[in-house]
């Protein structure tokens, strides 16, 4: 296996201040990388700035002999944004790699959300992703070469309590991957999201017991024998892998819980074939909701919306449709 080295990259994450993205910026300082440490270094809930996080991880960098600069820009502004890609630029020429990263929660039942809760969720999760991206995107188009990581979450995958705020910004950035994948790849952009999992950071800290009983309650187990492998060093080596030259893939999801790594992926059952001449009563969806919903001869996994139609053409051309994937 080959040593994945980021001599002469220059990569940029954000958040990297604490939690996981500390735990990033060390490890691919570690490998050669010189490395932009934005953070805007306020509360957990997101209020507030401060210089220390940023500037403590650069210090720790620079101990240890490696490269490192401090941003300290809000990403949830398009100027922040900006900023980081304007601050590798400045420093180290290049930028080869952006992990987004930052971010906070303001949980609550979906009755009783405001709008500022919305709109501060949105723009550090969902809008910064856009205004640090896209300057940094503009810099890769023009090397021929980059490398963007999101940082979604399993509550925009699969749901969870008290987070549609959090949950809708988050599945945002898995359509933001799927779409940009679809244009980086022609300039050599690879574009994937990683689902984590780590207690302890500030922001698991966030979360209420109340809500941390709700989910892990019908676990049949004790959950405390993945207290070790909740740490965010173990969600790192898939963020730095997918930061690399040795990666390959675009346009994936990949989960990092508990120490394990998997693709999530977005299946589409068989389904329903209605009449071709008319269109579907909704009497006839409900005779056929359970085919529509679940498939026993599996599932097909479309990349693309042109891909999800395919196997439509194909069932209307009575041509064989793709085959099973998954069960
Ligand atoms: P954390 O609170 O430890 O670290 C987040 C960092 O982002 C903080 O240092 C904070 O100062 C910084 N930040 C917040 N708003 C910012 C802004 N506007 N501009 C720049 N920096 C800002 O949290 P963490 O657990 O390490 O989470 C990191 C990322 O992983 C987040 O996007 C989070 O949603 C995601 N995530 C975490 C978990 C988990 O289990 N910890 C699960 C799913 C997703």
């Amino acid at each position: 296996m080959s040593q994945i080295t980021f001599t002469d990259r220059v990569v940029a994450i954000t958040g990297a201040g604490r939690g996981l993205g500390r735990e990033h910026a060390l490890d691919l300082a570690r490998r050669g990388a010189a490395v932009v440490v934005n953070d805007l270094g306020g509360t957990g809930a997101g209020s507030g700035s401060s210089t220390s996080a940023a500037d403590e991880v650069v210090a720790e960098i620079r101990a240890a002999g490696g490269r490192a600069v401090a941003n300290y820009d809000s990403v949830s502004t398009r100027a922040g944004g900006r900023a980081v890609t304007e601050c590798a630029m400045d420093s180290f020429g290049r930028l080869d790699a952006v992990v987004n990263n930052a971010g906070f929660l303001r949980n609550k039942v979906f009755e009783d959300l405001e709008d500022a809760e919305l709109d501060d969720i949105v723009d550090v999760h969902l809008k910064a992703a856009f205004y640090v991206t896209q300057p940094a995107y503009r810099v890769m188009q023009s090397q021929g070469y980059g490398r963007i990581v999101f940082t979604s979450s399993a509550s925009g995958a699969f749901g969870s309590p008290e987070q549609t705020n959090y949950g809708a910004a988050k599945a945002g950035l898995l359509g933001l991957t799927n779409c940009l994948a679809w244009e980086g790849h022609r300039h050599g952009v690879l574009v994937n999201a990683v689902l984590p999992t780590a207690a302890g950071t500030r922001l698991t800290k966030e979360m209420s017991q109340e809500w941390f009983d709700e989910m892990v309650g019908p676990l049949p187990l004790d959950t405390g024998i993945l207290a070790p492998a909740q740490d965010p060093s173990y969600v790192t080596p898939l963020v730095v892998y997918l930061a690399s030259e040795q990666n390959t893939a675009t346009r994936g999801f990949y989960s990092a819980t508990g120490g394990r790594f998997a693709k999530v992926v977005t299946a589409v059952t068989h389904g329903w074939f209605g009449p071709l001449e008319r269109p579907a009563t909704a009497e006839e969806i409900a005779g056929h909701f359970t085919e529509i919903e679940s498939d026993e001869q599996g599932y097909y996994l479309p990349q693309s919306v042109i891909d999800e139609s395919r196997p439509v053409l194909a069932h209307r051309l009575q041509q064989p449709g793709p085959a099973s994937v998954g069960a």
